[in-house]
């Protein structure tokens, strides 16, 4: 019998593309990604990547082409399927703002009224005016977005900005923010009673998370005054508690444990006070529960 695999469908070449697969990889999971040829199975997990455009992804995943993908949370809204978001993705984060030429007046959503606006996000778009009581004429175009007033198809625009770059090589200024988005991981509801491939997005789940754990914390060994390691674990937290080593010196122990990445520098410098020395920081690679 033909092995089950997981089909996670990919953006072929793009913003998300390389990160998606960076991900992936991350899990210890091996494939050939040099020949992005539509399909590709991995080497060493049952995964099996799709590679097609971003617009397409809610559409496989809901017509269950692909049980899993990689998209912009913009591409799902977009597309208006109800699927699930099993993981944001923290990455490809951005914006959709209104961004208006120069001589226009912005004084608020308000003033959008009876314009025409350029979009790739029409539904996004109509349903942030109609919560605003906005009524506009939407000009729905693919792409080059920004290029539509100066040419005269519309007053102004609707689209993504990360830096705002683009929009002031257009002659075009950024005057609202609308709308939030990152990669996001979709499947489609109900995927949880096709128990062979789920036990599949588990597993990867399971990879993923523990890389990700591990990304947010660091390993911290020090040598410490021993009558000081009630207050030091104190400081350090950790996993359980920390683990505590007697030197040769019995006054003196070994101390190391697991701190948060953002907690690092105040845990530094309490420690430093404590009279810790010898304090070493390093990366953890994977982390579980
Ligand atoms: P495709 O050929 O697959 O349709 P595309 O041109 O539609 O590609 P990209 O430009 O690669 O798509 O963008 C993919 C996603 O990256 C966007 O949908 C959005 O979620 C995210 N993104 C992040 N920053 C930006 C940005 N500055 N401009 C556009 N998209 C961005
Ligand atoms: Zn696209």
């Amino acid at each position: 019998m033909e092995e089950k695999r997981l089909r996670i469908a990919i953006q072929k070449s793009g913003r998300l593309s390389e990160k998606s697969l960076e991900i992936i990889r991350s899990c210890g999971i091996d494939f050939n990604s040099d020949s992005r040829v539509l399909r590709e199975v991995a080497s060493n997990f049952p995964l099996e990547f799709l590679f097609v455009r971003d617009d397409d992804i809610p559409t496989y995943v809901a017509d269950n082409v692909a049980d899993i993908g990689i998209v912009g949370r913009n591409e799902l809204d977009e597309s208006g399927y109800d699927l699930n978001v099993v993981r944001d993705l923290g990455f490809a984060s951005c914006r959709l703002s209104i961004a208006v030429p120069g001589e226009f007046e912005y004084t608020g959503l308000k003033c959008l009224e009876g314009k025409r606006i350029a979009t790739s996000y029409p539904r996004i778009l109509s349903s942030v005016l109609e919560r605003n009581g906005v009524s506009a004429s939407l000009v729905t175009v693919a792409g080059s977005v920004e290029i539509t007033p100066a040419v005269g198809i519309a007053d102004c625009i609707c689209d993504l900005v990360s830096t705002g770059t683009t929009l002031k090589m257009n002659g075009l200024k950024e005057v609202e923010e609308i709308y939030w988005t990152s990669a996001v991981m979709i499947s489609r509801h109900g995927f949880e009673s096709d128990g062979e491939r789920y036990g599949i997005l588990k597993r990867l789940l399971l990879r993923m998370d523990t890389v990700n754990n591990a990304k947010k914390k660091k390993y911290v060994l020090f040598n410490l005054p021993a009558d000081r390691i009630d207050e030091a674990a104190a400081i350090v937290g950790g996993m359980k508690s920390p683990t505590v080593t007697p030197l040769l010196d019995r006054s003196w122990v070994s101390v190391q444990s697991v701190v948060a990445e953002d907690r690092f520098w105040s845990v530094f410098e309490d420690l430093r006070v404590l009279g810790a020395e010898g304090i070493l920081v390093m990366p953890i690679e994977k982390m579980s529960d």
